[in-house]
């Protein structure tokens, strides 16, 4: 095994084999011999008797078995005759470390669920993981029975976005909807907000910091990276550029304007003769809205802000009309990367039959086929009935049923050419959204995020990548919409895997060790070994040979997931997304664990299964380093700097208000008016305050410093942060980045 451990212990060399162990340099680590005592019995057994297979549920169940029965073995190890070098030993410290050391019993595993707490809640796969809730269906017409003691903390905050379905859905699971929640005596007017779920809009990358350690939100950091036309097209590029267009030439070639203006104007001559057309959208815009098919130069944007596109004039036709289709895209995580597929969806049709002459290119209700849109046509006919090929919209496995009988199409190798369109998708943003993930989030519990990607067929049945949308519409007013999204709903926030946020009961609540991002030592530096390996071969024969506590954590949870998939197909990792790995902005450690995972395990879990069970049992899983203190100072200055509520600002004009602690000026609302304190100019004003719309109340008003914090707050809310009217038509469709921004109401 090649290692580049320059970094890791300041020498060249290598090492052949993480397996061959040698005595340990440090005495510390000399104590804690757990691998290599256990690789010590498997030699010895090995000369006394047939030789064992060296698997690694063998090899660590033969670990394993030493620890669970008593004390610790501490078999002396033969003497190595010769002298190990640097890497060697630095090979030997991580796999002898002592995952075991610091756990004091081994035996008390949680207790299996009191049969009053199966209905609400399911248990892990794993003990010594509390179980997660339970969502059932929005249509459910027996809520969930939940005990007092553990309704009272489900709570989820409601934004102005949150769709009727999930609210649905959240109150037949036993979550009481809260706007804000005042209740503390000592000052009942402070909004004190104690969710443990938000369904909003998405936002700034650095507001994330203010998600506490247990809530979830369902959108990551960076996620924009997608979801605007631009940006997507701008990250496709890049890896086109690297990995070739037959590889990512997965949306129509996208000109962003007015930067690409003079690669267009080169691009449009050269085409010119086939009578080319073009599209024009906005870069972040949604519903159709500022679309226009041209074919005339004149017809351009030249100074403007837009993204043109060339136009697939041979679509896939159905009854001579245009389609595309709604894919619903789950990602519980970015870095190890986790994507799921929902096996139904949306076909959404033109209400005007197609054709590609010029003089149709301004018929809007031929050529977009957006919901809002249609619906305004005099042709368009609902589809009540979800089973139904009529109407123009149906549901993605009624359009697969008909085009597998009445087209006679290959319908698994269509889903293969979509999966492979959605994987490219994800990895496109995965380098941005994991940066700014690793940089704003702590807690590898609090994000998860619901993507609808819009593609088109054309007449080879080539799917086509229009847009992501980073706030897919869950509007459900028809029984075939509600047919595709409220299962879509339960199904995603079961497998985004909720906690109980606190409970009486041993056993139950959110353990956050369970989620941290911090990595002792060891994990560090096994970390760094099998993300420089360049060998595939080589990670996949040894990265699961020593599992560390972090490891297990990640791969319990992925596990625990994979049972909630239903009708949420995981397409990232599988036993064949290895060959994604090198589009990935680089090698990531996780990736290639969860790699070599699905490569051992994925035709048969069970064994894997056991085996985490077998470390969970001994609290392996828990074994969590300590937060930096740097790091933890400054999380806490974030908390303090950005809250979900807003800080109760002072009114205009009011009197003083009595629970005020400062001797300054006071204001309330009831009492004379005082002079205003001065407000902070809107570029230094904490973002987070656009997270709460409540009326001003009472608030100290600071009398010579201004009313915002002086602490270097991120720049302010675009104008979208005063309030907006809703929009003028009512059904809820898809947000993208700046409709987020800009739209309280969808
Ligand atoms: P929006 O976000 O406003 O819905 P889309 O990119 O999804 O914008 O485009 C709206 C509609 O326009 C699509 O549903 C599709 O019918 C049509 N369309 C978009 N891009 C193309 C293209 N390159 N070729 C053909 N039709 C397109």
């Amino acid at each position: 095994m090649k290692i580049s451990s320059r970094e890791c212990n300041g020498d060249d060399g290598e090492v052949d084999d993480s397996h061959s162990r040698s005595p340990s340099p440090d005495p510390t680590i000399e104590t804690w011999q757990m691998e290599t005592d256990a690789v010590t019995v498997i030699e010895k057994q090995d000369k006394l008797s047939a030789p064992i297979k060296n698997d690694i549920e063998q090899n660590s169940m033969v670990k394993l078995a030493s620890k669970l029965n008593g004390a610790v073995v501490s078999l002396k190890k033969a003497p190595s005759k010769e002298k190990p070098n640097k890497d060697q030993l630095f090979m030997t410290a991580l796999h002898t470390t002592n995952p075991f050391k610091t756990i004091a019993t081994r035996k008390e595993s949680s207790p299996s669920l009191p049969e009053s707490l199966t209905s609400c809640l399911r248990s892990s796969l794993f003990p010594r993981v509390p179980p997660y809730l339970k969502f059932i269906s929005h249509d459910e017409t027996i809520p969930l029975k939940i005990p007092t003691a553990i309704q009272k903390h489900l709570k989820w905050k409601l934004t102005t976005i949150t769709p009727i379905v999930v609210k649905k859905t959240l109150t037949n699971s036993g979550f009481r909807l809260v706007k804000s929640e005042c209740d503390t005596a000592e000052c009942p007017q402070e909004e004190t907000v104690d969710w443990i779920g938000i369904w909003g809009k998405h936002m700034k990358s650095i507001m994330f910091r203010a998600i506490k350690d247990g809530q979830k939100m369902n959108h990551f950091p960076g996620t924009f990276q997608i979801g605007r036309k631009d940006r997507l097209w701008r990250n496709l590029q890049k890896l086109a550029s690297k990995y070739g267009v037959a590889e990512f030439g997965i949306m129509p070639k996208t000109y962003v304007l007015p930067h690409d203006l003079k690669i267009l104007k080169h691009d449009w001559e050269k085409y010119a003769a086939n009578n080319e057309r073009w599209i024009i959208k906005p870069p972040a815009s949604a519903r159709g809205t500022g679309i226009k098919v041209v074919s005339r130069w004149t017809q351009i944007p030249k100074k403007k802000p837009v993204v043109v596109q060339r136009y697939v004039s041979k679509p896939y036709l159905i009854n001579g009309s245009k389609f595309d289709l709604r894919l619903y895209v789950l990602v519980t995580s970015v870095h190890p990367l986790r994507i799921y597929l929902y096996k139904d969806g949306l076909a959404r049709f033109a209400s005007v039959k197609y054709n590609d002459e010029l003089s149709s290119l301004n018929d809007r209700y031929m050529h977009l086929t957006n919901y809002s849109i249609n619906r305004l046509s005099k042709n368009y006919t609902p589809n009540e009935d979800f089973a139904a090929c009529e109407g123009h919209k149906w549901t993605l496995q009624t359009l697969f049923q008909y085009l597998k009988t009445e087209q006679n199409v290959d319908i698994n190798a269509l889903w293969e050419s979509i999966k492979d369109l959605v994987i490219k998708t994800i990895i496109a943003g995965e380098a941005s959204i994991s940066s700014l993930t690793k940089a704003n989030i702590t807690s590898r519990y609090n994000c998860y995020e619901l993507f609808g990607i819009d593609v088109l067929l054309d007449e080879d049945l080539k799917p086509w990548l229009l847009e992501v949308n980073i706030s897919p519409s869950l509007h459900s007013a028809s029984p075939l919409d509600i047919h595709v999204k409220g299962p879509l709903v339960a199904a995603v926030l079961n497998a985004a895997q909720f906690h109980v946020p606190r409970a009486e009961q041993a056993g139950l609540p959110y353990d956050s060790r369970l989620y941290t991002v911090y990595l002792s030592k060891e994990e560090r530096d096994k970390h760094i070994i099998y993300t420089n390996m360049e060998d595939r071969d080589l990670y996949l024969r040894d990265i699961l040979s020593t599992l560390t506590p972090d490891d297990v954590r990640h791969l319990l949870q992925a596990e625990d997931e994979l049972t909630q998939s239903g009708a949420l197909q995981r397409v990232f990792p599988t036993r064949h997304s290895h060959k994604y790995l090198p589009y990935l902005a680089g090698p990531r450690y996780y990736n290639r664990l969860f790699d070599a995972w699905e490569t051992r395990y994925a035709d048969d879990r069970e064994p894997g299964v056991e085996l985490l069970r077998a470390l969970c049992d001994m609290g392996y899983h828990l074994q969590t380093p300590g937060v930096p203190l740097k790091r933890a100072a400054a999380q806490q200055l974030d908390r303090c700097r950005m809250t979900w509520t807003r800080r109760r600002r002072p009114p205009r004009r009011g009197p003083p208000c009595p629970r005020s602690r400062r001797s300054g000026p006071l204001r309330s609302r009831s009492g004379p008016s005082l002079p205003q304190a001065p407000r902070a100019p809107a570029q230094t004003r904490c973002p987070a305050r656009r997270l709460s719309r409540r009326p001003p109340r009472c608030s100290p008003a600071p009398s010579a410093a201004p009313a915002a914090s002086p602490s270097p707050s991120p720049p302010s809310p675009s104008p979208s942060s005063s309030p907006s009217p809703p929009p003028p038509s009512p059904p809820r469709t898809d947000l993208n980045m700046n409709e987020c921004d800009e739209k309280e109401h969808c």
